[in-house]
Formats: C-alpha cells, structure tokens, sequence
C-alpha cells in the first residue's frame, strides 16, 4: 500500500463521519487527503476485512471525510508524525481502527525502538509538527453518553477475537498497559454506568440467551478467577474481607472517590 515515492515529505490525513469530531483512522500519504481517500473506498469496496475497512463499508461514502491533520517535510518524519498522531489521538479517546501503531511499518521499512526513539528526537521540538494538548483542533471536544452508546451498537462483533487489534497482546505489548485513568473520569464513568445508566439494567436475559451461556459455561469450575469470587462472594453480598486484594482495592478507590468529593 505504501508505495515506492521521490516524495519528500507528505501528510497525515484523520478519517471521520462528517456528523463527528472523533477520528476513527489515521493514515499518512505523499498525494493529496482526497486521492488517499479513494484508494481507501476501492479497498473497502473490495471487501478486505479490517476494523476499518468493515467501518467504511457500514457507512454511506458521502457521510465520510477524510481531514488533512498535518503537513511534513522529510518522509522518517511524516512516519513518526503518523505515530505520534495516532498515540495522540488514542489517548483522546478516539477510537482508532489502525491496525498498527503508524510509522513505515509493517507494510514497508519496520521501525526497531533505536530508530523511533531517534526520529522522535529528531522532531521534537520542530516547528509545524503534530499539534498536542490544548493546540489540538480537537482539544476538549467529548461525546454524549447517549452517543457513545449509539456506537457502541454499531461496532458490536466488530471487534471479536483475531480481529481484535489488540488480540494476543499483553503486558507491556498492550496499549493499554500501565494506563491508569484519571479519578474525574473514573467517577463520571462511574455515575454514568451505575442504576440507569448500566446497559443492563431491569433487563433479563431471554431463556435462549441463558440457556447458550450455559452451554458456554459447561464444564467451568466456577468462580472462573479471583476477581469474580471477589464479585460474587463479597461485592455483591456487601462482605468486605481484610484478606481479599480486592476488596483492599475496592476499599481504597472507595476513599479516594469519597475524599475527592469532601474536597468540593
Ligand atoms: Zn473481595
């Protein structure tokens, strides 16, 4: 896909519904956003499977667009804006399809750690590079629980299993590793999800529905980890036991939510 180029430079395009300011892919292209776009469009057409490409198909091309996020001169740096930018963006919130984490691989040349770690070094600092923070177009912008719920719909099986693109992916090789999310967002989660607000609530599962999870569950001792002992034996009971880390942990998030608000 990446194409041999005499280019010297290029830009980093976010592809997004018109109707929403969350980017849901980030690519880099030595042509225009628009010719980039296209491409992308006859490869959806054509049926190749990927969390992004299954999106494209979902939606109407003209309710798509595709932004011009950054311009950059020097093709290891637009390799590295791409990451950045997709770093950036993730941390946001936006949840990208990208299948890889940007740069000129594994398409084309692999990055190893020694050579990010220089082009980061290279272009920080530069003049023009990726807006970050409160210079970001998207700075500040978040989305409606209602919304959220209305995608969360939408990509429902998009996600499962190898097409996952985190799938196989843990400890240090997973994004997520080592994140912890700020106490405000935690709360607010939190009041969101809780009575109401939870998806499953005043619902029951369909006798079908119970009776595949059964069939699932069959054969698997139960409590299936330590986590869900700790839900069933003492959460949902209103046990807390001293010798449970996590209870221990639930007890202290507990004192940090309550203390935060006595703060107010
Ligand atoms: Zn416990």
């Amino acid at each position: 896909m990446k194409e041999i180029t005499t280019a010297t430079g290029g830009l980093i395009y976010g592809i997004r519904l018109r109707r929403e300011v969350e980017y849901r892919y980030v690519g880099l292209t030595t042509k225009t956003a628009s010719r980039r776009f296209h491409q992308h469009l006859r490869v959806a057409a054509e049926g190749r499977r990927t969390p992004f490409y299954d999106w494209v198909r979902k939606h109407d091309a003209e309710d798509l667009i595709a932004d011009e996020l950054d311009w950059i001169e020097g093709l290891d740096e637009l390799g590295q804006a791409e990451i950045d930018w997709i770093a950036y963006l993730r941390s946001q919130g936006d949840r990208l399809l990208n299948l890889s984490e940007g740069g000129f691989g594994p398409t084309g040349l692999v990055w190893t750690e020694d050579m990010r770690e220089a082009a980061r070094l290279r272009s920080t600092g530069r003049k023009g590079l990726s807006r970050f923070g409160e210079e970001n177009p998207f700075f500040g912008n978040s989305h409606s629980v209602e919304q959220r719920r209305k995608w969360a719909e939408e990509r429902k099986g998009t996600f499962v299993g190898a097409d996952n693109p985190n799938f196989g992916k843990f400890g240090p090789d997973h994004p997520g590793f080592a994140h912890t999310m700020p106490l405000e967002s935690r709360k607010a989660l939190s009041a969101a999800f809780t009575g109401e607000g939870n998806p499953n609530f005043g619902k029951s599962a369909s006798a079908e529905t119970r009776a595949k999870m059964s069939a699932v569950r069959k054969g698997v001792p139960k409590p299936s980890s330590r986590r869900s002992a700790h839900t069933r034996h003492h959460t949902n009971k209103g046990i807390v036991k001293p010798t449970c880390q996590h209870c221990i942990d639930d007890a202290a998030q507990a004192k940090l939510m309550r203390e935060s608000e006595t703060d107010k």
